[in-house]
């Protein structure tokens, strides 16, 4: 069942009476108490003066009943004077029976309405439908009001041949005008200097029936600058007079809302293409790289001058660190987009912060500091997660604080934060007695290329190591925070979540602990298009294994024809290729060559460490990935790995 909506007609009203006749002002008093249908309080005034100053200190009346003949006024000036000071009083005119006529140009001057006075008689039923009428419309025009204030929106009228304007209040408020101070007429509004002048500008381009709209930027007496939507709409009336109506909203937040979103998407827009341009290049870098790396080592294997040691060694070690910096790039790059994969192998934590301790302890060494790990004993020691995520985080961050320490030494601290049954999350507490960092700043250092810049301190970096190792962090549900104090230190905290790993032994990773790397003699296809990494690869398995024959296709359909002829134990397959590429080739071997040739194993090796590439790596066959640029060892184990499981 639908209701309607109160109507709030049964509520209280107040009606002010300006009649000079108290007899006929009781008269209208007892009729409207009689009404039930309007309930009010009737407030009498017998002048125009003391009606106007009523009006003055309180405006609530439903309506004003106005008698044209009063002491101070008579006539149609009683109704004039009314109306110029309360334009928007519903005023409904008394007049005597002769004067129907009055009452009619009452009305057309701006009057509610006119009821006839008969001596003795009132036509009680009317003046309560009156007033029943006065009052929803005063409720209608309140409720337009506030819905103008609340839009910033108000309408306006005119008739040029007439001289006729008006605006509603939220008009003049827009243009920062007092309503009940200010109107202005027609003939103001032509002024140039009117502030309303501006609604004209549309007028003048249309005839009825056009209707347009424009935005506009005006500028208030008060210097602001506002942007106003004004539409306007041409009218013709009966008698071919012009007319227009008009609405004018001030949408100078909406604007810039528009312009700060509009800045904001450009700014982002202008980020991510920076970013896609830095990580394309340093990926086009990262293979000269490997042949840069991957030579220098050869050429650190055979004789040399102890001067030539010393600069091949320091290309190697320039190259590391340029490796280092492509990889953070390419890291952050890959973790802004949701595109690392998220590991989770079994691990023991004490040997990877053994290990920590003996690759860092020489760094600490160098500075003559002190390195100091320590795991509580209530920490588990066999967790599940991904070791490498941790043992990367833990190195930045030992690094960092052997890095901006000068004296003292480093403390790393391991202890058990919460647990439950199966999960556990351990508190890594990074602690230096180095430069430390300012309250300001605690934050900043965690926001991509952000270093502080001490003008008597030089050390290689450029920022990206404590965003990153926060991001990996949150990506594993951590969190990662500093504490720090100038002169006196930092300490680096890490809460990282982990599972207990089950009872049973983990299974031992198949790459893991491979020291000897025997092998049988061998045959390889290195499938790559590049030259210089056709020869690095070629001569570390072949230095390293000289049992080891690798052969090299520079395409796959050269690989394929090649497979033809002859079995291969292991194919190193490139991804990006000319003619026929890694993921194409692997897709022939594996569909339309025949066992055991179709089964051979497949390295894929690549420079792209997103996730969806590996997908679709595993998905037409390939067996495991080679990063590129390798390192030796990493290469060495895997292909061991491969060699000694033979799939034949
Ligand atoms: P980078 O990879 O260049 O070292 P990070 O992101 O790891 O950059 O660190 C950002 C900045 O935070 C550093 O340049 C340094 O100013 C400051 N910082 C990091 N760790 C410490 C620390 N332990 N003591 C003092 N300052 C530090």
């Amino acid at each position: 069942m639908i209701y309607k909506p109160h109507s709030g007609l049964e509520d209280f009203s107040r009606v002010l009476l300006i009649e000079d006749d108290t007899s006929y002002a009781r008269l209208v008093e007892l009729m409207l108490n009689e009404s039930e249908l309007f309930r009010c309080e009737v407030v009498n005034c017998t002048t125009l003066e003391a009606g106007m100053a009523t009006l003055e200190t309180d405006d609530n009346f439903a309506a004003v009943l106005l008698d044209l003949s009063l002491p101070d006024s008579t006539g149609f000036s009683t109704l004039e004077s009314l109306l110029t000071r309360f334009p928007n009083q519903n005023i409904i005119v008394l007049t005597g029976l002769d004067d129907e006529a009055i009452g009619v140009s009452a009305v057309k001057a701006g009057a509610q309405d006119f009821l006839i006075k008969r001596t003795g008689i009132l036509d009680g039923h009317l003046l309560v439908k009156t007033l029943r009428f006065s009052k929803e419309r005063k409720q209608i025009i309140s409720r337009l009001e506030e819905a103008q204030r609340a839009a910033r929106l108000g309408h306006w009228e005119c008739r040029p041949d007439r001289h006729f304007f008006f605006a509603s209040d939220e008009v003049y408020r827009i243009f920062d005008l007092d309503p009940s101070l200010t109107t202005y007429s027609c003939d103001d509004l032509l002024l140039p200097e009117c502030p309303l002048n501006p609604l004209l500008i549309l007028q003048w381009k249309i005839t009825p029936p056009q209707e347009r709209s424009e935005e506009l930027r005006v500028r208030l007496s008060s210097d602001e600058i506002l942007t106003v939507l004004l539409t306007c709409k041409a009218h013709q009336d009966v008698d071919g007079g012009v007319y227009y109506r008009g609405i004018v909203q001030d949408i100078t937040q909406q604007k810039q809302a528009e312009e700060l979103r509009k800045a904001r998407d450009l700014a982002e827009h202008t980020a991510k293409v920076r970013e896609k341009v830095i990580a394309s290049v340093s990926h086009e870098m990262r293979t000269p790289m490997n042949a840069i790396m991957g030579f220098s080592s050869l050429l650190l294997q055979t004789p040399l001058q102890p001067e030539q040691t010393r600069y091949v060694t320091s290309i190697l070690q320039s190259s590391e660190l340029l490796l280092d910096i492509i990889n953070d790039i390419l890291q952050v790059s890959a973790l802004q987009h949701g595109q690392l994969s998220l590991k989770s192998d079994v691990f023991e934590l004490r040997p990877l912060l053994q290990q920590l301790h003996s690759v860092m302890h020489f760094r600490a060494m160098e500075k003559s500091l002190s390195l100091e790990i320590s795991c509580h004993d209530d920490v588990p020691d066999k967790l599940v997660g991904d070791p490498q995520r941790l043992s990367q985080v833990l190195f930045n961050l030992v690094g960092n604080a052997l890095k901006f320490t000068d004296k003292g030494g480093v403390k790393v601290t391991v202890t058990l934060e919460a647990h439950s049954e199966r999960q556990v999350v351990l508190h890594f507490a990074v602690k230096d007695s180095g430069i430390g960092i300012p309250k300001e700043e605690l934050e900043a250092i965690f926001e991509a290329f952000t270093r502080i810049t001490d003008k008597d301190r030089f050390y290689e970096g450029i920022g990206l190591g404590l965003s990153i190792a926060r991001m990996l962090v949150e990506e594993y549900g951590g969190r990662l925070w500093a504490e720090s104090e100038v002169g006196a230190g930092s300490v680096f905290h890490v809460h990282w979540p982990l599972l207990m790993a089950a009872a049973t032994p983990a299974e031992q990773s198949p790459l893991v602990d491979d020291s000897l790397y025997a092998i049988e003699p061998a045959r390889i296809l290195l499938v790559e298009d590049h030259q210089l990494n056709q020869l690095v690869v070629k001569h570390l398995l072949e230095k390293k294994w000289p049992q080891l024959t690798v052969e090299v296709a520079n395409h796959g359909d050269e690989a394929i024809q090649m497979m033809d002829q002859r079995d291969y134990a292991l194919i190193l397959m490139d991804l990006q290729m000319p003619v026929r590429d890694g993921y194409e080739t692997t897709t022939y071997i594996r569909q339309h060559l025949t066992a055991p040739k179709s089964r051979v194993p497949i390295l894929a090796m690549t420079a792209h460490i997103q996730s969806t590439v590996q997908e679709n790596c595993r998905n037409v066959g390939i067996n495991d990935f080679i990063m590129k640029p390798f390192e030796q060892d990493q290469l060495f184990r895997i292909i061991h790995h491969y060699l000694s499981s033979p799939y034949l």
